[in-house]
């Protein structure tokens, strides 16, 4: 056996082993930091990257003694220690030009100055509005004409569609200028304001509300207690929808409507039987403090509806095309002219599963008792409930959620029922403070350790075998020598006697720290730099935004991303702005003002300036804040209109290479990039395409440029994050095919107007500056034999089908991540995955983080339904759409989706339920809101857009939901609806949410509505006078301000709970959420109905009850 010695390393009989013993967490890393990097592992002459799927070169089992230890300080030497500012080494350095420094100062500002080879030109006058004349053209939108729902279409490929752009020649400009006047911000006043960017009203000729199409004022509806046209049977306590399950807590159903079906005993036992809609079905009563809107005075009666908004009634909606026609619930009740009875065949919508009843029962049995991750096959607690995880062996679900925890044995299996297998993986999520952070393992100048054939990381699903000198692998059952540092022996049970002092052979998730053979080109990494480029076009500066990002950045410096509190960040930072040309600014720390450098040859983009573009932030801070109060004074008066937007990456990927370190760029910018430059786009958008085969191409990039520089930037490790500030078509599908293929960010403010976005933009960017966040990212998914990682969905890119590579992968990013058979599974042994991201952190330490996670294998369908978690499958199928819809009619991706439950339903109903009458629509009890969840992704903005989304907005969309986690695709399909009225301000509990439709909407109320995206507070119109004195400072109804964006602070508890509740809501989420407040009966309430999801909608999205109907049909047919 080979006779290892390496003295520093930890001893193999359980001396300290720097980086186990007592777990150091993550904040650790920075003691390796100050000083300049006494990098803990030396040189090590190994293979180019040990992350390759291969062997290391001639060095495969245990490490040999190693390479002699090279001063680890000569990987970065080039970079003095005390001159880290001049960030690029002389070598590679771009070709120089005449750079033209200017020094400036306020006052004297002449920048289109007489430098003739920069021609300063943001003085010209403005030649382009080109956009304005053509964004409005059409906004007739396809009420989709119905067909025979079928599949349609191919199943993605591997390939990253985002970026394979399908190139769109741009035909040179054939705008010709309108106008000479600068676009003007339309004015927002008195009008709604957009819920995530959809334009206001201006653009549209009438002044129709957002949602268009609401019908003529229906007279007042029914009583809300119409249901008692349904005999009511259960007792109290019954739940609404029949179902009997032992195994659920007893409290959640058992209320048996339709056909008994009690004494069944199925064989999932956990089946939940709807009954058709029938006269005289039992409903069970709303539960008490659940759904329906208590009964108090003023309720009766609620007032004007709109068009087949209420349960009961649902009046005729003119020109009402709904996706599934023929439905005979479609429409078909009686004309709400005036009370009428509810229509016979109509389902009591508290007859069919509630998403809340699913939330609070799993709130109730899991949220008191922490989950214990060792056990195999076990699915988590629900997003929605709070509780506390200990990692005993698999990584948690804050790190990892899985469609399903039983997998099929099969592949015939897996086929059959069409559950998807997959997993949502979040690497870096941020843990609650109170579950310790992945701890950091060192093992020491050889590496971590690695099964030989299959390269999976230390484990514990690694099996120590012959006294613990060989392992056998879990993932490919490979033996593997322990190298001699790492023995220990094993206790009785074949255990080592160690196992529980090590993180990376008893928890699920921990870090190890990567030698330099981890390190592109086996350097140590530089530390990562952030760039800010600012738009400092007319629009930009007109509307508030250079001065606010100005304003605020000389505060932000303060808060770079650090992993130890204590210690300045290492993160340098560098500065330009631009118009059609661009601006660099040298802010060295021994310059008495900063220089600008302007570069106007945008063809061919280069860094002027070598030194002092990348500074460190303590050391230039006097310059930086002197730069940061000039620019907005610099381009105050401004006629340029037009920018550029490839240069602008290009400019900074440029100074990421010259400093030979990874980085982030944050972007700020507002138009359309219609300058001539590369990447130069037209205005291409197209209403008309909307519903039909050609829609699909509107999602799709219209240049090849930028994804052929998003590759460029992914090899330096240069992620791009895009604030947006656009006032008209931006085309986000092609400016964001950069950020979401380097692991970036979108965000995006339509009209911003510093008054009212301001706060939302600036908590959007401390954050997003502030967050934990790696660089140079590549995360590999190992499997067990007989399933394989096949697909992946997220801001990422791929250059094979293996790798994702991620040049920055912050805390929110998700990767989801399908798996398909291979081979046959085994019960015993399960499926193991193993999630390794190799990743530099913000102090410029290369670390690997592992997650680990094991599920069981089944031989019986009956076990998958029982334990598959549904909003993971909602997530899922929302990205698997959503990608879809780049090479397919939305109708196709619509269908399929619908097709593909269908199956799944109705393979559990063929396989698992017990014999029922045909009319009966079974669900899995963990599957039992696929309907409603699955019908809100059909009704979704990106996949059935009303007239008055724009397809920026559905571009936006589509981006970011790609990289959405479970909790955050959950509440953005189903949004949160909190009845503040119900709240006890004694008390920390919130009121239980209601159901997501106007029905259970109390005139007397008012309401908190939560989409992860937006929050709206309603009120209604007779809300008590002493709750809207507390909360508003107004006792009367009409003198309530509909355009606050905050609460007044007012002095009493329930004011100060309210905005707790707002804080802690907007706390939980990556994205601020602007506050809006809702008049029942307002013009902006149209909006807010558009998130009232189990009801229709008016661009044709159907009811909760509706597609209820639709889905059993489906199953039916597929039955028979
Ligand atoms: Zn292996």
């Amino acid at each position: 056996m080979n006779v290892n010695q390496q003295p520093h390393m930890a001893s193999p009989y359980g001396q300290p082993q720097p980086g186990y013993q007592g777990y150091p967490q993550s904040g650790y890393g920075g003691q390796h930091v100050p000083g300049g990097y006494p990098a803990p592992y030396a040189p090590y002459n190994g293979p180019a990257s040990a992350y390759q799927p291969g062997p290391p070169q001639g060095m495969r089992g245990p490490p040999t003694s190693g390479a002699p230890p090279v001063s680890a300080a000569q990987a970065y030497s080039q970079f003095g220690q005390g001159d880290i500012q001049n960030g690029p080494p002389p070598l590679g350095a771009p070709p120089q030009r005449p750079p033209v420094s200017q020094p400036y100062s306020q006052g004297a500002m002449n920048l289109s100055g007489p430098q003739p080879p920069y021609n300063q030109q943001f003085g010209a006058p403005p030649t382009s509005m080109q956009q304005m004349t053509t964004q409005m053209a059409s906004m007739q939108v396809g009420s989709t004409v119905p067909s025979p729902a079928g599949p349609g279409y191919a199943p993605p490929t591997v390939s990253q569609p985002s970026v394979s752009a399908a190139y769109t020649p741009s035909a040179p400009s054939s705008f010709a200028p309108t106008s000479t006047v600068p676009t003007q911000p339309p004015s927002t006043e008195g009008t709604p304001q957009p819920y995530y960017g959809a334009p206001p009203q201006q653009p549209f000729p009438t002044a129709a509300p957002p949602f268009s199409a609401p019908g003529p004022t229906q007279p007042p509806g029914p009583p809300l207690a119409s249901q008692q046209t349904f005999p009511q049977a259960p007792p109290p306590s019954q739940p609404p929808f029949s179902s009997a399950p032992p195994q659920v807590p007893p409290a959640s159903y058992g209320g048996i409507q339709g056909p008994p079906l009690a004494s069944q005993g199925p064989p999932m036992s956990q089946a939940n039987h709807v009954a058709p809609p029938q006269p005289g079905m039992l409903a069970g009563p709303p539960v008490p403090g659940m759904a329906g809107p208590p009964p108090q005075p003023g309720m009766q009666g609620y007032p004007p509806q709109q068009n087949g908004a209420f349960g009961q009634v649902r009046g005729p909606q003119p020109g009402y095309a709904g996706p599934y026609p023929g439905q005979q619930s479609y429409g078909a009740a009686p004309p709400a002219q005036a009370p009428a009875p509810p229509a016979p065949k109509r389902l009591d919508p508290d007859s069919i599963p509630s998403p809340i009843q699913v939330i609070e029962d799993d709130k109730a049995n899991k949220g008191s008792e922490p989950f214990v991750t060792g056990v195999r096959g076990q699915a988590p607690p629900l997003v929605t409930t709070n509780f506390h995880v200990k990692d005993q062996g698999n990584a948690s679900p804050r790190f990892i959620r899985c469609t399903a925890y039983n997998i099929p044995c099969t592949s015939d299996m897996a086929k059959q029922s069409q559950v998807p297998l997959a997993a949502v993986i979040k690497p870096l999520a941020t843990l609650p403070p109170d579950e310790n952070s992945p701890y950091i393992v060192d093992h020491g100048e050889s590496g971590p350790i690695r099964c030989n054939r299959c390269k999976a990381y230390m484990c514990p699903y690694m099996q120590f075998i012959e006294g613990g000198r060989r392992f056998q692998c879990g993932f490919c059952s490979c033996v593997t020598e322990v190298p001699p540092h790492y023995f220990q022996h094993l206790d009785h049970t074949g255990k080592r006697v160690d196992c529980y002092d090590r993180p990376e052979l008893s928890l699920g998730s921990y870090e190890f720290l990567a030698t330099v053979d981890y390190c592109k080109n086996n350097k140590i990494p530089q530390p990562p730099a952030f760039i800010f480029l600012i738009d400092v076009s007319y629009n930009a500066v007109k509307n508030g935004m250079v001065r606010i990002v100005c304003q605020e950045l000389k505060t932000l410096l303060d808060y770079l991303p650090r992993e130890n509190p204590d210690v300045q960040s290492n993160i340098r930072v560098g500065f330009a702005t631009y118009n059609k040309v661009l601006h660099f600014y040298n802010v060295k720390a021994s310059l008495a003002q900063p220089q600008m450098m302007v570069v106007s040859d945008v063809a061919d983009m280069f860094v002027p300036l070598l030194d002092g573009f990348l500074v460190n932030v303590s050391e230039s801070r006097v310059v930086i804040e002197s730069l940061l109060d000039q620019i907005p004074d610099m381009f105050a008066d401004t006629r340029e209109t037009e920018t550029v937007f490839g240069p602008v990456i290009q400019a900074g990927l440029e100074a990421l290479k010259a400093a030979d370190c990874a980085g982030k760029l944050f972007v700020f910018h507002t138009s359309l990039p219609i300058a001539e430059a590369p990447g130069k786009l037209k205005n291409r958008e197209d209403k008309k395409l909307v519903g039909t085969d050609k829609e699909k191409s509107l999602f799709q990039p219209q240049v090849s440029f930028y994804a052929n520089l998003a590759k460029e930037c992914v090899a330096q490790g240069c992620c791009v994050d895009l604030f947006l500030f656009p006032n008209q078509y931006v085309d986000v599908a092609t400016l964001g095919v950069v950020p979401t293929s380097t692991g970036g960010s979108v965000y995006k403010y339509t009209y911003f107007q510093a008054q009212s976005d301001q706060e939302r933009f600036l908590n959007d960017l401390r954050k997003d500056i502030q967050k934990k966040v790696g660089f140079d990212a590549v995360m590999r998914v190992r499997t067990s034999t007989g399933i394989r990682a096949t697909d992946f969905f997220g801001s990422f890119y791929m250059s094979n089908t293996t790798d994702v590579e991620l040049a920055g992968l912050d805390c929110d990013k998700t990767v989801t991540v399908e798996f398909r058979h291979d081979d046959k599974l085994s019960e015993e042994t399960g499926a193991l995955m193993q999630c390794a991201v190799l990743y530099t952190s913000c102090s410029g330490q290369r670390r690997l983080r592992i997650h680990n996670m094991a599920v069981n294998c089944c031989a019986q369908l009956a076990d998958l339904y029982r334990n598959c978690e549904t909003d993971t499958i909602i997530n899922f199928f929302a990205k698997y759409a959503y990608r879809c819809v780049l090479n397919n009619p939305t109708k196709n991706v619509r269908d399929s989706l619908v097709n593909q439950c269908a199956q799944i339903l109705a393979c559990y109903r063929k396989n698992c339920a017990s014999p029922s009458s045909a009319g009966q629509l079974i669900l899995p009890e963990c599957m039992k809101l696929l309907p409603v969840y699955l019908n809100c992704v059909l009704k979704s903005d990106v996949l059935h857009p009303g007239a008055d989304v724009s397809l920026d907005d559905r571009a936006y969309l589509r981006q970011l939901v790609s990289a959405m986690d479970v909790a955050e695709s959950h509440v953005f399909f189903y949004p949160r609806l909190l009845p503040v009225h119900k709240l006890d301000v004694e008390c920390d509990t919130l009121p239980v949410a209601i159901r997501d439709s106007e029905e259970r909407l109390s005139k007397g109320g008012i309401y908190l509505l939560e989409t992860g995206l937006n929050l709206f507070l309603w009120v209604g119109a007779n809300a008590q006078q002493e709750l809207l004195q507390n909360i508003f400072g107004t006792p009367a109804f009409g003198q309530i301000d509909s355009n606050m964006t905050s609460l007044p602070i007012l002095d009493n508890p329930y004011s100060k709970r309210v905005r707790e509740i707002v804080e802690s809501f907007r706390a939980q989420r990556s994205r601020y959420m602007k506050l809006m407040v809702v008049k029942q009966e307002d013009k902006l309430e149209l909006i807010f109905k558009h998130f009232l999801v189990e009801d229709k909608n008016n661009s044709g999205g159907a009811s909760y009850v509706d597609f209820l109907c639709h889905m059993h049909k489906e199953i039916r047919q597929l039955l028979s």
